[in-house]
């Protein structure tokens, strides 16, 4: 029996790929939270959460690189899409 062991290898020694899948993902749901919370926004224009709506609308919009690293400010609202992904990581 012969294994396909090609994925596995290409995974371990391609960290920019795995990396760029990551950076899809996120790009991902960075639309359907912007539309998202722009909905919720413009269906419930009297609604006292309209301030959280619109964090929510620029949560994670600008990402600043230092470091090494990429960091950017998150709304931390539970109807927040990316910040529920977060949220289930931790978990
Ligand atoms: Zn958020």
């Amino acid at each position: 029996m012969c294994k396909d062991t090609t994925n596995k290898t290409i995974s371990k020694e391609n960290p920019i790929k795995k990396g760029e899948e990551s950076l899809k993902k996120k790009a991902k749901t960075k639309i359907i939270a912007h539309n998202f919370s722009r909905k919720l926004a413009e269906k419930n224009p009297e609604s006292k959460l309209i301030k959280a709506y619109e964090e929510s609308y620029f949560c994670s919009n600008t990402y600043t690189v230092g470091g090494g690293k990429a960091h950017s400010h998150y709304c931390h609202r539970p109807f927040c899409p990316i910040c529920q992904r977060i949220q289930t990581a931790q978990i």
